[in-house]
């Protein structure tokens, strides 16, 4: 079995009828670099950066940031390394940084918001991710953002980053792309706005569950109702979906779903362009979708979607 999905390593993911999608990595740190090569990851779909900083004592460097983020660029040989700036708060904490405890840390200060907050750290980052672009194929994107505003702000302050850089000589890609996490309602729902604002959209289905559902993704006691078959998840992530498509940008799917064996020709159907999942379930998936034809498969998502319950989806696609 192990042997058998080895030998789709270099191939495409391609399916049975010629439609072509794309099968990335997730990692937290560079070493997992290697896991994801050795499975035929034809990018990193999404870098998780937090780890950097939650593994160190003190506020990472600019040069420390930036040996990583190089690292990455180069072990991947001009494959996309789509780098996620720092996604700290909910439930990741850093020592060094005196966030408050918060009634609802995943309604709070988190992320992009303390990214937004907290300038000169968030620059540190950019101009760490900006000089790494000049080793590989590195685009940005932004974690948790729920308005307009978050973009351009964001966009503002990468801007003045490229100028400082600019002023002390310093290499990157002007061309670098920049993309966001979606991942709240409020981003989902009008997709197709924010679809203006960015080059791309990765969707975060584990937070995007979450918020949707008004269900914690870390309580056990309301696990049951956290579901991404949920029919308005699922209505959701085709929303977001078309409305990239309508603006001629790219979709990835970077959570848990993405890597799900069960929802590959759903997604495949809904239009989903790029799969980034950890580097274990790389191989399966890439099979599902080589095994898969993706004009059957939009007829599928058509009966999948008139589905009125998570246990009614699970049952059509098994
Ligand atoms: C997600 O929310 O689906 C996601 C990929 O981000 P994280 O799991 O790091 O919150
Ligand atoms: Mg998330």
């Amino acid at each position: 079995e192990k042997e058998e999905l080895k030998k789709l390593k270099d191939l495409p993911a391609i399916t049975k009828d010629n439609h072509l999608v794309h099968v990335m990595g997730n990692i937290g740190k560079p070493e997992d670099v290697d896991a994801v090569l050795e499975a035929g990851g034809e990018g990193i779909g999404l870098y998780r950066t937090e780890f950097l900083f939650m593994d160190s004592d003190h506020m990472p460097t600019e040069e420390e940031q930036y040996r990583a983020y190089r690292v990455v660029a180069e072990k991947m040989h001009g494959k996309p390394v789509t780098i996620r700036t720092m996604d700290i708060g909910g439930d990741k904490e850093l020592p060094y940084l005196d966030l408050p405890k918060e009634m609802n840390p995943f309604l709070g200060f988190r992320a992009i918001r303390i990214s937004l907050t907290h300038k000169d750290m968030f620059k540190t980052q950019l101009r760490a991710i900006l000089r790494a672009s000049a080793y590989g194929q590195i685009k940005i994107m932004y974690p948790m953002v729920s308005s307009i505003n978050e973009i351009r702000k964001s966009n503002q302050i990468l801007e003045e980053c490229k100028k400082e850089l600019d002023a002390i000589g310093k290499l990157y890609d002007r061309n670098i792309k920049v993309g966001i996490m979606v991942e709240t309602p409020s981003t989902a729902i009008v997709a197709y706005k924010f679809a203006k604002e960015v080059d791309f959209f990765s969707i975060g289905t584990n937070d995007l569950t979450q918020y949707f559902l008004a269900v914690d993704r870390g309580n056990e006691k309301v696990s049951a109702l956290y579901n991404s078959y949920n029919p308005a998840v699922l209505e959701a992530i085709q929303l977001v979906i078309d409305a990239a498509h309508d603006r001629g940008i790219s979709v990835s799917m970077c959570g848990e779903f993405a890597g799900d064996k069960h929802a590959t020709e759903i997604l495949l159907g809904m239009g989903l362009d790029t799969y980034s999942m950890s580097a274990s379930s790389i191989l399966g998936i890439k099979k599902n979708i080589i095994n898969s034809n993706y004009e059957e498969a939009k007829k599928y998502r058509d009966l999948i979607l008139s589905k009125d319950t998570p246990e009614e989806v699970l049952e059509a696609l098994k």
